[in-house]
């Protein structure tokens, strides 16, 4: 494995990322909510900062680029069709882009739903996914510009990658998830028993980002929208899976 991953607390309750390519030394950052725990974490490495991915345009994700770019002269890339509320972008980004930090490559995801041009990032070999305020640890972005469907086809695209990639999201949001994901599924053991873990992690002031995709898949009820017993669970058992999803959403935002 060659990129090491880095998870920097910002802000209030928000995660930026290291991604060092230990090929080449190259380091990239997804996401700047602010400068100052960024610049602290690579001056403990000795790091210089090549370049910055943005996820998306909201302030607790961007607020941090400018200081970060003249700082260090950092290339600074970001959806295209967001170019017009971003910080000036170097190179523009659609889905299906092959992305690269060193030697290290990825993907761009478009991930529609949070955001209209809400992108992540994959690096299949490094088994890494950057998924900001799409897929999260126990949860999912609220939907605020697209529709429930295009959420529901976002998260899909997560469905199939290897259960072992690393989740890398863009808040501490997990034990409110997992107090949301329990009314949906109180019987689901591996929920359980991840809310123990993640409360006994919290509890040491560890952060609970980034999670395992497997760890998602057996606890996410966003990620579980498809299965018969969940469709049961939320009484929509004839439902499809964009409706379900759309229906635990909704439970979550007046939860
Ligand atoms: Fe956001
Ligand atoms: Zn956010």
């Amino acid at each position: 494995m060659s990129l090491e991953v880095v998870t920097i607390p910002c802000l209030k309750d928000n995660y930026a990322f290291l991604a060092r390519d230990g090929a080449t030394g190259t380091v990239a950052l997804v996401d700047a909510p602010e400068a100052g725990p960024i610049e602290a974490a690579l001056a403990e490495r000795g790091w210089k900062l090549d370049l910055i991915l943005i996820t998306h345009h909201h302030a607790d994700h961007i607020d941090g680029v400018e200081p970060l770019r003249r700082a260090h002269g950092a290339q600074v890339w970001g959806a295209a069709a967001d170019a017009h509320r971003l910080p000036p972008l170097d190179r523009q980004l659609a889905a299906g882009d092959a992305v690269a930090i060193g030697e290290s490559t990825g993907t761009v995801l478009a991930v529609p739903g949070h955001t209209l041009s809400h992108i992540a990032f994959h690096f299949p070999a490094d088994r890494v996914a950057f998924t900001a305020d799409s897929l999260m640890a126990a949860g999912c972005g609220r939907v605020f510009e697209g529709t429930h469907a295009q959420m529901w086809h976002s998260l899909s695209q997560f469905l199939d990658m290897d259960p072992q990639t690393r989740i890398c999201s863009g808040h501490e949001y997990t034990e409110a998830n997992i107090r949301f994901a329990l009314t949906i599924e109180p019987g689901n053991e591996a929920l359980q028993a991840r809310a123990r873990k993640v409360a006994q992690r919290r509890a040491r002031g560890e952060p609970t980002v980034p999670s395992l995709l497997a760890g998602e898949l057996a606890t996410n009820p966003f990620l579980r929208a498809r299965l018969p017993e969940v469709k049961a669970a939320v009484g929509l058992p004839d439902a499809d899976d964009a409706a379900v999803f759309a229906e635990i959403r909704r439970r979550k935002d007046s939860f």
